[in-house]
C-alpha cells in the first residue's frame, strides 16, 4: 500500500533521523513525516557538541552507541564530524579540584589533565591565565546547520520517504492522521521535541513537559581559534550530570554564585563551539510553557562578554542572534513512552538530544531499558 511503511517516523530532528538511519540499515522501509519542508527545530539551533563524556555514569553505555552511530551516520551521509573532544579550562581552584575528582573518577582515556598552557594553546588562546584544565578526548563535534539536513538529504536518496510540510494530528495502533491524510505503518516512533505537548497532551503534561529557551550568538572567528573547538566553562561543570556528581561539584556552584551572580542568575552554561563559518556562543536557560518570543540583549551581551575574555577576543563580529528552543521536563532528561504496542514516543528533555540521538534510537526501536536517565 503506498501510505503503508515498516517505520513511520514522525519529526525530521537529529532523534527522528537517528531513528530513520538505524531502521534504514536493518533494512526496513522507512517514511519521515515533519511539519516543516526541512529541519528547522532544536537540532539545528545547538551547538553541534557530542558531550558523552559529561553524562552520568549510568548513561555511559546509551552514550557509546550513540557515539558509533555518529561515526557511522557521518560516514556514510558525509557530513562534518570531528572526534577533537572537548576542551575544559580550569580559572579557579574550585573548577579544577572538580575536574581532578572527574578524571580520577572516569581515568585517563576519557580525561586528560592539561596545564594552564596546554589548555590555553588548544583553545587558540596563549595569553589566557588559566590554573589548568582537561580535555574529554571521546566528545564529539558536528556542524549543527548540516548535519541534519545532510542526513535528511542522504536518507532521501537511500529510499527513505520524506513527507515534508504535512502535520501530523494524531497517531494511535499503526495509524497517524496528517493534514495530508492517514499514513500507516507496523511501528511509529514520533519523536516532536518542543511539538510534544500538540502531539500527546497527556504524556507532556505527565512529565511537566515546557520549554527551554536559550539566548545564542554567532561571531566571527579568528583563525586562531580551531574550527572544532569545543569549550566548555566552570558553569557547564554544574550543569551535566556526570560532572555535578562530583564531591566538589556543591562547592563549585557556591563559589560561581559568589564570583558570577549574573551567569548564575540566568541559569547560564557558558560555552562555545567552532565552525567553519564562526564560532556558536551560548547559552542560558529559561523555562515556559509558553515562552517570550524575545531575545534579552543584556544576557546575549554578558554571554558574548565572558565567552570572548576566554578566547581573547576583544571586538566581536555578531553575525547572528537566535532564541534556541528544545523540549524540558524537570523531573526527566527523556520521555520514552509506548503509549500502545505500535506506538513510540521519544523526547529528550534537557540539552543532551545531540549528544544522545543515535543511542535513544536505538532504544525506541528496541524497546530496551533506559538507565538511569
Ligand atoms: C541552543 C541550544 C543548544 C543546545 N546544545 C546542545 C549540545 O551542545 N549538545 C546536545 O547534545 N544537545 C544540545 N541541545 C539539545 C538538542 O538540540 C536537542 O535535544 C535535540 O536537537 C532534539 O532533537 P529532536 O529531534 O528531538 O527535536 P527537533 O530537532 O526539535 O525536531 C523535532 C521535529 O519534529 C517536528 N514536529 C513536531 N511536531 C510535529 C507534528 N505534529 N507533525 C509533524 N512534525 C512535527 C518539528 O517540525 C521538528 O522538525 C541544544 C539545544 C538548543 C536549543
Amino acid at each position: 500500500m503506498h501510505n503503508h511503511s515498516d517505520l513511520l517516523v514522525v519529526g525530521s530532528g537529529i532523534l527522528g533521523l537517528a531513528t530513520a538511519f538505524l531502521a534504514h540499515e536493518q533494512g526496513q522501509s522507512v517514511r519521515v513525516i515533519d511539519g516543516e519542508d526541512r529541519p528547522v527545530g532544536s537540532s539545528i539551533q545547538n551547538f553541534g557538541h557530542a558531550c558523552f563524556t559529561g553524562q552520568a555514569d549510568l548513561v555511559q553505555g546509551v552514550a557509546d552507541r550513540a557515539r558509533a552511530g555518529w561515526q557511522r551516520a557521518a560516514a556514510q551521509a558525509g557530513f562534518w564530524a570531528a572526534e577533537s573532544g572537548t576542551y575544559i579550562p580550569a580559572m579557579t581552584e574550585a573548577e579544577q579540584q572538580v575536574l581532578h575528582e572527574f578524571a580520577e573518577h572516569r581515568g585517563a582515556g576519557q580525561v586528560t589533565l592539561l596545564s594552564g598552557a596546554e589548555v590555553a594553546e588548544s583553545i587558540g588562546n596563549p595569553d589566557l591565565q588559566a590554573v589548568s584544565g582537561a580535555h574529554l578526548p571521546r566528545d564529539m563535534r558536528v556542524n549543527p546547520r548540516e548535519a541534519a539536513p545532510a542526513l535528511a538529504r542522504w536518507l532521501s536518496g537511500q529510499g527513505v520517504e520524506f513527507a515534508w510540510g504535512t502535520r501530523v494530528t494524531a497517531v494511535a495502533d499503526g495509524v497517524a492522521q496528517t493534514s495530508r491524510g492517514e499514513y500507516t505503518a507496523s511501528r511509529i516512533v514520533v519523536c516532536p521535541g518542543y511539538g510534544l505537548r500538540d502531539l500527546f497532551p497527556t504524556l507532556a503534561e505527565k512529565h511537566g513537559i515546557r520549554t527551554c529557551t536559550l539566548v545564542m550568538s554567532l561571531i566571527d572567528r579568528p583563525r586562531r581559534v580551531p574550527a572544532d573547538l569545543a569549550l566548555l566553562t566552570g558553569t557547564s561543570l554544574t550543569r551535566y550530570d556526570g560532572f555535578t556528581a562530583m564531591p566538589s561539584a556543591q562547592a563549585l556552584r557556591r563559589e560561581l554564585a559568589e564570583r558570577e551572580p549574573e551567569l548564575v542568575d540566568c541559569i547560564a552554561n557558558l560555552m562555545v563551539t567552532g565552525i567553519e563559518g564562526g564560532l556558536l556562543i551560548g547559552d542560558s536557560h529559561a523555562y515556559a510553557t509558553s515562552p517570550e518570543p524575545f531575545i534579552d540583549e543584556r544576557i546575549g551581551n554578558l554571554l558574548l562578554d565572558r565567552s570572548t575574555q576566554l578566547l581573547g577576543i576583544d571586538s566581536p563580529m555578531i553575525g547572528q542572534r537566535w532564541l534556541g528552543r528544545y523540549a524540558d521536563s524537570s523531573s526527566t532528561n527523556l520521555v520514552l513512552e509506548r503509549p500502545d504496542e505500535r506506538t513510540t514516543v521519544a523526547v529528550v528533555t534537557s540539552g543532551i538530544g545531540m549528544t544522545l540521538s543515535f543511542g535513544i534510537a536505538e532504544l525506541a526501536l528496541t524497546g530496551g531499558d533506559v538507565p538511569g536517565f
